[in-house]
Formats: structure tokens, C-alpha cells, sequence
């Protein structure tokens, strides 16, 4: 299959390469493909995601088909796949799809236009992950050697699924912290107050209420006073250490309001990044690469 599925595909020279595109991208490199059209069909809710794949597409001058799920013939009981081949028997150049479903895309093997994956269930998030480590290339200059711990709601995010292979496979150190209900294994467990001292990138994540199957049992007071990134924990990270999210962010449980936006964190940074790891991605794929 063309496009972007999952990282797990590609060689780690290839994400360096798309590391490299998007930031030559950021710096100003402009590449137009004004004669191609790509649908956006978003079966989750999304705001970065969704906006700033719009955003690449216009940079690049390419025609948006933003697909309206509630309001389409999946409604009336059409699969993804048939959604996905009309669009395609439409003329569509490629699709961005983001599905509650683990490994989606593996129904679309038929498909030969390019598909750009923007979430499946708790499996992947690529572009998430690319422009993760778009930002930690930014601020460190390197990956290898760095100890990344990612704290909160684990088993069910996509996102530090994702980022827990890439990371490793980059010669990072990678810890997971938080409750223990939300640990999955897929890293070593570390309590939160050792890689609050010990870490260069603290990456929270949301409590996923809507993945869950049984309710968390610890309020959100609780959670905030245990596991959440406080302003004395933030003060006590070293010097040079660094917070992310990959949003939504609720304010008050797995973040304090204020640490959102401190000198630390690169929240916002992550989402400007964001729009150049997209366009680096759809470009290299309509230039037959991806
Ligand atoms: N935006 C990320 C995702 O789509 C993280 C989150 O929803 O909490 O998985």
C-alpha cells in the first residue's frame, strides 16, 4: 500500500529523511502540486490532526475534499472500504483517514491511491510521532542517548504505542509512568517522581475517557496530585528537559493550567511542527517516494 500506514514500515533512514524534508520545509522550501486533489475523512474527533493535514495541503496548493462522516453514506451502512474505493473512482490523488479501529488500512489493501493515516484506535499515529521527534531534533540535535519518559493513560494511546517503537529503534532511552491500571508493558515502568529528576522529555498524555472500557478508579483530583504535571513538579525537572503533549490537553488533571504554556514545554511547538511533518509526508509520497 502507497502512503502512510504505520512507522513500523519504515526503515529509520526514512523517517530521518522526512525529519530532514519537513524541517528544509519549515525553513521555507515551497513545493506545489496544483493539480492534485486529497480527501480528509475524519471518523474520530480531531482538531490538530484534522486542521493542520488541512493546512499542509494548502501550503502545498493541493485541492482539500473535506469529507463530512456525519453526514455521508456511511450512514446509511457503507464500509470504509466503499467510501474509500469511491473516492478513489472520483479521482481523488490520495486520503487521510483517521478510524476508532486498530489497523484499519488493512481492509484498503486493494486501494493503489496513497493513504495518510491520522489515527487508528490504539494502534498508530504516525504523523503524530514524526513530528514528536521533529521536535526533539529541533531542540536536542540528536535522539540517541535521550531518556523520554511518557506518563499517563499508555494502554490506550495510539500515540505512545507509536512513539515507544520509533524512539527505541532511535537509540532513545524510553520509560513509561503513571497509574498502574494504564500500564501495558510496552516500556519500563518508572515512578513519576524519578523521571520528573531524571529525564530529558516528559511527554503526558490525556486520559482517553472515551477508549475506556471501565471507569479509571482515581478521580481527576487525584490523578492531577499523583500523576499530573504539577508546577513544582516542572520546577524540579533538570535544566535543559523539556515537556510535550500531544493535545488535547485537560488543564487541571494530567497538566497544570499554568505548565501548559511555561518555558519548558513545547505543546505548541509540537502543533506548528505538526503542518511541516504532513507536508513532508504528502509530498514525498506524490513524488513516488512514499
Ligand atoms: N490527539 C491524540 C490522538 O489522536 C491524543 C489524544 O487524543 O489524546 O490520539
Amino acid at each position: 500500500m502507497r502512503g502512510l500506514l504505520n512507522l513500523k514500515d519504515l526503515s529509520t533512514d526514512k523517517i530521518l529523511e522526512l525529519i530532514k524534508y519537513a524541517e528544509k520545509l519549515k525553513k521555507g522550501f515551497r513545493i506545489q502540486y496544483p493539480d492534485k486533489k486529497i480527501a480528509t475523512v475524519f471518523f474520530e474527533n480531531s482538531t490538530r490532526t484534522h486542521y493542520s493535514f488541512q493546512c499542509a495541503l494548502m501550503n502545498l496548493g493541493i485541492k482539500i475534499i473535506d469529507v463530512d462522516t456525519s453526514h455521508s453514506s456511511v450512514n446509511k451502512g457503507e464500509s470504509l472500504y466503499d467510501t474509500v474505493r469511491t473516492l478513489e473512482a472520483l479521482g481523488v490523488d490520495g486520503i487521510v483517514i483517521r478510524h476508532s479501529k486498530d489497523d484499519y488500512y488493512k481492509e484498503l489493501e486493494n486501494i493503489k491511491i496513497p493513504i495518510f493515516n491520522g489515527g487508528d484506535g490504539k494502534a498508530n499515529h504516525p504523523t503524530q510521532s514524526l513530528l514528536d521527534l521533529m521536535t526533539i531534533h529541533e531542540e536536542f540535535g540528536k535522539f540517541k542517548g535521550l531518556k523520554c519518559c511518557i506518563v499517563g493513560d499508555i494502554s490506550h494511546s495510539r500515540v505512545a504505542h507509536t512513539n515507544i517503537e520509533i524512539m527505541q529503534r532511535l537509540g532513545m532511552e524510553v520509560y513509561i509512568s503513571g497509574p498502574e491500571e494504564f500500564n501495558d508493558n510496552s516500556a519500563p515502568y518508572i515512578p513519576l517522581d524519578q523521571a520528573i529528576d531524571e529525564m530529558d522529555i516528559i511527554m503526558l498524555l490525556r486520559v482517553q475517557f472515551e477508549r475506556h472500557q471501565e471507569k479509571m478508579s482515581i478521580t481527576v483530583e487525584e490523578y492531577h496530585q499523583k500523576y499530573g504535571m504539577t508546577v513544582e513538579r516542572m520546577k524540579r525537572m533538570k535544566e535543559k528537559a523539556i515537556i510535550m503533549h500531544p493535545a488535547p490537553f485537560n488543564r487541571g488533571v494530567e497538566i497544570a493550567g499554568e505548565v501548559a504554556e511555561c518555558e519548558k514545554s513545547r505543546i505548541f511547538e509540537q502543533m506548528t511542527n505538526g503542518v511541516y511533518v504532513r507536508m513532508a509526508v504528502i509530498s514525498d509520497s506524490l513524488d513516488g517516494n512514499l
